[in-house]
């Protein structure tokens, strides 16, 4: 039962790599430090394409509201 392979925790795309571990490249360790930092100069990790779609139904409801 271990089918499940480790995922790099910052893209959970790709696996890890024995030189970067747990991440899976330089430019995710970096994310992940960046973090630790204090998140002021983190890249934007991945964003799940759920919050956008859900930003947009918002902002929509609101031009929608605006109208009537
Ligand atoms: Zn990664």
């Amino acid at each position: 039962m271990n089918g499940t392979r480790k995922r790099c925790p910052i893209c959970k795309v790709k696996e890890p790599v024995e030189k970067y571990r747990p991440f899976c490249s330089k430019r995710c360790a970096d994310v992940d430090l960046s973090k630790w930092l204090g998140g002021k100069y983190a890249i934007p990790a991945v964003e799940p394409p759920d919050e956008y779609e859900l930003m947009e139904a918002v902002e929509r409801a609101q031009r929608e509201e605006n109208e009537t």
